[in-house]
């Protein structure tokens, strides 16, 4: 088994080829655009590019407010977005990459409607790095930097809706080796170029901010899986990819690889007349036909126990634009009648071993579809399983398109080549991402934590927090303790959490410098009063106490009782009183000492005072 990872993530701030932002909404206008195939610079039509050529729609571009000429294709690039670059140099260094002597910015030919110039430009920054794993490195082929596409809205009767508001956004693209052992190992190492991915300060934090694409083979070919949404469906995507190949190796088996002969498609529109199927009689009443055609020997191969070959068909029918194919293994659940059928089955010529589909669409679409079909079926039988697949919401996977060849790339000339200097990646080497590793090894130093506690800090998200916080109040033992035993221990005696910062999830860690104190914002502001009112940490304590259990606003504790620290010489007084009493000493002197006292102390001080004052015996 071979797997490998496409990981993209955004970055916020201005677009990479033009000044507008990252951030906008639909501004009410729109345009239509229809694009053709140009060859690469080799001379030739990519596969991918040829298979959008077949499929022919048309695309309708919604404005948005952060686009202008440059997104429309109708002025030239800007100069590249200096920070952006900078983004991709530092990652390419955290990622042990060599960085290329030049930037040189290729367009790549892209004619699903994603861009509105029929290209997408993109510019490989760096490679030949890798990653560290608990199964050894993952090597990391290429670190690119381009722009992202249009998003889309809609997509129906051949033509596809979308928004200019995300064509233009940088994006950086890792790309691993197929080094990857197992689904377990592919969501390890995710989640490990996820920690560099989410220290950029500059990462975009929005839904679809991150896209992770799994290139896969188990020796049937590769399938690139585009677009897994969510860390947590890297595993669910490749086992059920895995479950396919396998049902589609057995099937391929029954046949010993030679494909069934798909029947001529037959009309049988005629029989609908009367049907009750409302679905059917109103596609007729469309102008559409009703066809079938035979599949030898598939009786029960189109829903084939949890696999379905019904659905590979399905899918080459739905991506040029056929909404409906049905097949023998699930006619009863359309509600066609038993006459239906056996006239269905007459028409076809069908055997009992085999299956039939019927297809609704317009006429000249069948003469699409039936080429497309028999080399779908001729590919699974032959066991050719290479293709880009979409990655779906339910963690399955769906046929989109030809596997993308090399022959989808020229170069942009509208963009000079960018140097890039030692002098220039010496400059920026403060953006450069620490490992894991770098940053326990800080906590520890810097900070004085224990090895436990820095690990904690970066396992429940709250590096982040914790720094920000020490940033600007310096207590980085007392923060490590409220962060990681304070504020749960509150939390599970009052039975309610704090805000959570479901943020910060989106790839399993986070780990950003300089971010929000979102998360805990209320011990922002008790801190805020402790640095004024110079509260060491027991008092600190006492607040924290005050205000998570027993609900005292915010606002009475800078003037609680309680919270007013002794003075040396109210703590003097109560221990002369103490003394007089028979059993005491240096073990059990502050626990007295605070039953004698609601308000806070320094027990160090108590310590010192006690020292003068025991009797000396
Ligand atoms: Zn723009």
């Amino acid at each position: 088994m071979k797997i490998g990872l496409e990981i993209h993530f955004q970055l916020k701030g201005n677009k990479l080829f033009c000044s507008c932002s990252t951030e906008g909404t639909e501004s009410g206008s729109s345009f239509r655009r229809k694009l053709t195939p140009v060859m690469g610079e080799m001379g030739k039509v990519d596969n991918a590019v040829e298979y959008e050529n077949i499929r022919n729609r048309e695309f309708l571009y919604h404005v948005s407010t952060n686009s202008c000429l440059v997104e429309k294709d109708e002025e030239p690039p800007h100069p590249v977005n200096i920070e952006a670059l900078n983004t991709a140099i530092a990652i390419s260094e955290a990622l042990n990459c060599k960085i290329l002597d030049y930037a040189s910015f290729m367009r790549k030919i892209v004619i699903d409607g994603s861009n509105t110039s029929g290209f997408q430009r993109t510019g490989i920054i760096g490679m030949d790095g890798y990653i560290e794993t608990s199964k050894g490195p993952v090597r990391i082929s290429t670190i690119t930097l381009e722009e992202d596409a249009c998003r889309k809205i809609s997509e129906k009767h051949g033509r596809a809706e979308y928004s200019l508001d995300r064509l233009g956004i940088p994006l950086i693209e890792i790309s691993t080796e197929p080094d990857i052992a197992d689904p377990d190992h592919a969501l390890e190492t995710a989640k490990a170029i996820g920690h560099f991915v989410m220290s950029m300060n500059n990462f975009r934090r929005e839904v679809d901010s991150i896209r992770q694409d799994v290139n896969f083979s188990m020796g049937f070919g590769r399938v690139e899986i585009k677009g897994v949404s969510k860390l947590s469906f890297i595993k669910d995507t490749l086992d059920y990819e895995i479950k396919r190949q396998k049902a589609l190796n057995e099937i391929s088996g029954k046949f010993s690889g030679r494909s069934p002969e798909l029947g001529k498609f037959i009309d049988i529109s005629d029989i609908f007349t009367n049907t009750g199927s409302s679905m059917i009689k109103k596609a007729i009443a469309s102008g559409k036909s009703v066809m079938c055609a035979r599949l030898p020997g598939c009786n029960h191969l189109m829903k084939y126990g949890n696999y379905r070959l019904g659905r590979e068909l399905a899918d080459v029918a739905k991506n040029i634009g056929i909404g409906g194919l049905m097949h023998s293994d699930e006619f009863p659940a359309y509600g066609l009648m038993d006459d239906e059928l056996n006239k269905i089955y007459q028409s076809a010529g069908k055997m009992d071993n085999d299956a039939v589909i019927v297809v609704i669409a317009d006429k000249p679409s069948f003469q699409i579809l039936r080429p497309l079909l028999i080399e779908r079926m001729d590919k699974i039988m032959k066991l050719d399983l290479a293709e880009t697949r979409a990655a779906t919401p339910s963690g399955e996977t769906r046929y989109l398109r030809p596997l993308a060849g090399k022959e989808r790339m020229y170069p942009e000339t509208d963009i000079p080549l960018i140097q890039i200097t030692e002098d220039h990646i010496e400059n920026i080497k403060d953006m450069v991402p620490k490992s894991i590793d770098e940053i326990k090894s800080e906590l520890v130093e810097k900070y004085k934590l224990s090895y436990v506690e820095a690990e904690s800090l970066i396992n429940t998200n709250m590096l982040s927090t914790f720094l920000s916080i020490v940033k600007d109040f310096n207590y980085p033992s007392t923060v490590s303790r409220i962060l990681l035993q304070i504020i749960p221990e509150f939390e599970k005696k009052r039975d309610k959490k704090l805000t959570p910062d479901e943020k910060a999830d989106i790839l399993g860690v986070a780990l950003s410098q300089g971010n929000s104190y979102s998360r805990n914002d209320t011990v922002i502001s008790i801190l805020g009063i402790a640095k004024r009112k110079h509260w060491d940490r027991s008092t600190l304590e006492m607040a924290i106490s005050l205000y998570m259990l027993d609900n005292i606003p915010l606002s009475e504790l800078e003037t609680r009782q309680e919270l007013i620290p002794l003075t040396e010489e109210e703590i003097r007084k109560v221990i002369t009183e103490l003394v007089s009493s028979a059993d005491i000493s240096e073990k059990n002197i502050i626990v007295l000492f605070r039953k004698k006292t609601v308000r806070a102390f320094d027990p160090k001080v108590v310590i010192k005072i006690f020292r003068e004052l025991k009797p000396s015996n």
